[in-house]
């Protein structure tokens, strides 16, 4: 490891940093102004670590690093950064660009899969008892929105939550009202998994996330408590060398000592975020807690849309000791049409590096949509009666008599989301 990572306090860059990082590629000034415009729409956040250590800055523009946390001119629709660009340029104020960035926002689907609405479940009872702060759409498991987590060490580009970060997603679904969301579990008694999520939960401070969590340990029928982080990709001395990094590896040990799971859903684009030492010593550190890792991360066109890498991803995880668990289709929010990867070529990718690694790695389950039914992933295309179709399976879902049993849709060459499919053998899907 080196030292400079060793000893390293966290220090964000936000949009006011933007021009003097792309300094370090090699853009043009124009190009550095049109990267601009777009952050102007879409959120920018980074840090002196994933700069530093993760991007590679002479080949910036073809780097998988750079393109996960930096914005790309071609991200939006040329007339739009055009139009930002020329605002930019004769140096218009904040009021003359907001509204010019809010009405491109609100053409990006900025709320995705009914999230705010849908997400609480469908029956009455359970409607009356809705918790802010609180998802509930399957039956077994808990999202929980802390609201001191709600931001993240670095921002991805292809981030669904990217509304959330601009502040125009009006989101009423992060609390901080302890009591009332563990309360809500405590009601619950089919909840037996509660997942943290954000942002990053790991972004607060070992205090602050043991209230949550402590909690939670008074609650018999929860049996496994989820943290959901990208932290070990974007800013791994939060578990190494962060002040209260020693006092977040006790609550973990907590958490496991009481007889529950704390599976840590680590969040992993490339194999380049976990090549530093210190990515391992914090895994090795998790781990030693008792605690498991499982990886998950969306497939993303320019970052890792390619078998090799995500075979090598899995089998480094592998190795480190944590588990490959989802790999996800990018949503139908924001720049979709630029990130996206066709349905059967995700197919293709899943399958082609499924077959290059040990059935220890095949744990991973995809691609899969976490869309409004449930989570929908694509087991194939295939050829039925001479038809070729995609061979459908609901992995989750809202009603469970729903999961586990196959469905068929018509094959298409550019759906990129189960919106985009028509059943096939039957007039409706299972949930319709
Ligand atoms: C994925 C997901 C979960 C967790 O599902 P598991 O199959 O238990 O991993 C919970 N809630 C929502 C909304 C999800 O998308
Ligand atoms: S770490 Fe997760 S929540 Fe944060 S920007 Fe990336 S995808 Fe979004």
């Amino acid at each position: 490891m080196t030292e400079e990572s060793q000893g390293r306090r966290f220090r964000a860059y936000t949009d006011r940093h933007l021009d003097e990082l792309l300094k370090k590629a090699p853009l043009s000034e124009e190009q550095r102004l049109r990267t601009r415009a777009v952050s102007s729409v879409l959120p920018f956040r980074t840090n002196a670590y994933v700069v530093d250590e993760l991007i590679d800055w002479d080949n910036a523009l073809d780097d998988p690093m750079f393109r996960l946390v930096f914005p790309q001119e071609d991200m939006l629709p040329k007339e739009d950064v055009d139009r930002l660009a020329d605002l930019l340029r004769k140096e218009a104020p904040k009021k003359e660009i907001l509204p010019v960035a809010n009405e491109i926002r609100y053409r990006l689907n900025p709320h995705p899969a009914g999230q705010i609405q849908l997400n609480i479940p469908k029956n009455k009872a359970a409607e009356e008892d809705a918790v802010d702060g609180i998802q509930h759409k399957y039956n077994e498991t808990v999202l929980f929105f802390p609201q001191q987590g709600q931001t993240c060490h670095a921002y991805c580009t292809y981030c669904f939550r990217w509304a959330q970060f601009v502040g125009i997603a009006d989101l009423k679904i992060a609390n901080n009202d302890v009591a009332e969301m563990t309360g809500y579990v405590a009601r619950h008694p089919e909840v037996s998994s509660v997942l943290m999520t954000g942002g990053d939960p790991m972004i607060m401070g070992e205090p602050v996330l043991s209230r949550y969590i402590d909690p939670l340990l008074e609650i018999d029928h929860v049996e496994s408590i989820r943290i959901g982080s990208k932290a070990l990709a974007y800013w791994p001395q939060r578990f190494v060398t962060d002040p209260d990094a020693d006092a977040t590896l006790k609550l973990f040990e907590k958490v496991v000592k009481s007889g529950r799971n704390l599976a840590f859903m680590a969040h992993f684009s490339h194999q380049r975020e976990m090549e530093s030492e210190i990515v391992q010593e914090a895994v090795q550190r998790i781990l030693d807690t008792g605690a498991t890792i499982r990886t998950q991360a969306p497939l993303i066109r320019t970052i890792n849309d390619d078998a090799e890498e995500w075979a090598g991803m899995w089998k480094t995880q592998h190795k480190m000791g944590m588990i490959p668990y989802y790999m996800f289709v990018e949503r139908d929010t924001g720049p979709q049409d630029y990130f996206s990867v066709p349905l059967w070529r995700a197919w293709e990718i899943y399958r082609d590096a499924l077959s290059q690694v040990s059935g220890l790695c095949r744990t991973v389950r995809g691609p899969s949509m976490s869309a409004t039914p449930g989570k929908v992933t694509v087991d194939g295309v295939t050829e039925i009666n001479g038809e070729k179709v995609f061979a459908l399976r609901l992995l989750q879902a809202r009603n469970p008599d729903l999961v586990g049993r196959p469905f068929f849709a018509k094959y298409s060459e550019d759906a990129v989301w189960v919106d985009h499919l028509k059943p096939a053998f039957a007039d409706k899907f299972p949930w319709e």
